[in-house]
């Protein structure tokens, strides 16, 4: 990834740090500014990322009509409300229509959207609609569960609840049938990754 680096937004990140009772020249902040600067840049990344040049060139013509699914994509994204994370995975299905997306592309359509500014609700239908938009499916299914560390964290009750959103268009919205094969096929665990609860990565703080 290729950061700018941006004096003033250091600036201001020093800034916050003394209102907040720190000193920002005390030696294990003094490069803080500049690391919150590039995670900062890098988890909002996605608002300058190009979907149709992700896209155009993944886009194959096929005579397949079956059911698509991609689940179990982890996603990191932080909340326009708080700018705390919210995490956890997500489930696409589509339908095609004369044509497929290549699938390594659907998690990178979560990670534009996933890195900006976010409410679960508009990160499932942003996704949702880019697909319906762009593969022209007969139908989209997504559902995001995720954790919210702004609840979380400041002891806000039911820390360990999961928000559970989805978008079905077309084809998911209109069939019952459709829509339950899909909610009955994230429900079972992967074949690669095994019966197991499949486990997010720790989440660490690492000096970057
Ligand atoms: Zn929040």
């Amino acid at each position: 990834m290729s950061a700018i680096y941006n004096n003033e937004m250091q600036e201001v990140i020093r800034r916050l740090l003394a209102e907040l009772g720190e000193d920002p020249s005390r030696e294990g902040l003094l490069d803080t500014p500049k690391r919150v600067e590039k995670s900062l840049q890098f988890l909002t990344s996605g608002y300058s990322a190009d979907v149709d040049s992700v896209l155009n060139n993944a886009l194959f013509t096929v005579d397949y009509n079956e059911m698509v699914i991609v689940k179990d994509i982890d996603f990191y994204s932080l909340c326009e409300h708080h700018m705390l994370p919210f995490f956890g995975r997500c489930h696409v299905a589509y339908i095609p229509q004369g044509r497929v997306l290549g699938l390594s592309k659907i998690p990178r359509l979560v990670d534009i959207f996933a890195r900006r500014l976010q409410i679960q609700e508009r990160l499932t239908s942003q996704i949702a609609d880019t697909l319906l938009e762009k593969v022209q499916p007969m139908g989209v299914a997504v559902v995001m569960e995720a954790t919210h560390l702004c609840m979380a964290m400041r002891g806000v009750e039911k820390q360990n609840s999961v928000a559970v959103t989805s978008s079905m268009l077309g084809i998911f919205r209109d069939d019952a049938r459709t829509r339950s094969e899909f909610l009955e096929l994230i429900k079972k665990p992967g074949l690669v990754d095994g019966p197991a609860n499949h486990t997010l990565p720790p989440v660490a703080c690492t000096v970057d």
